[in-house]
């Protein structure tokens, strides 16, 4: 299950999703962080329609002090990414 739903996290091979597994809403995929406290998003859908987006950064601190900061847009749905045990890997800000 988990893995059909992360198979579906791609946009063209190239970019892939850095949510958790989600069955529901448009994709997310770091292009390249633009500014200090924003990115550049490639959002998509599963009809294939993507549009490229400047996003801020999420201010949601980590629940440990010393964790890394979440490494998603302000306002994304799902789990934080310092909240790894919703991750089926280890997720990198800028992979
Ligand atoms: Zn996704
Ligand atoms: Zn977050």
């Amino acid at each position: 299950m988990l893995t059909a739903l992360w198979s579906a996290c791609w946009f063209g091979r190239a970019v892939r999703c850095q949510l958790p597994p989600h069955s529901t809403g448009k994709h997310h995929g770091l292009l390249a962080e633009t500014e200090p406290y924003a990115a550049l998003w490639l959002r998509w859908d599963e009809g294939g329609t993507a549009e490229a987006v400047t996003l801020p950064d999420c201010p949601v601190p980590p629940l440990v002090t010393d964790a890394d900061a979440c490494c998603l847009y302000s306002g994304h749905p799902e789990r934080h990414t310092w909240d790894v045990a919703a991750y089926s890997e280890e997720t990198s800000c800028t992979s």
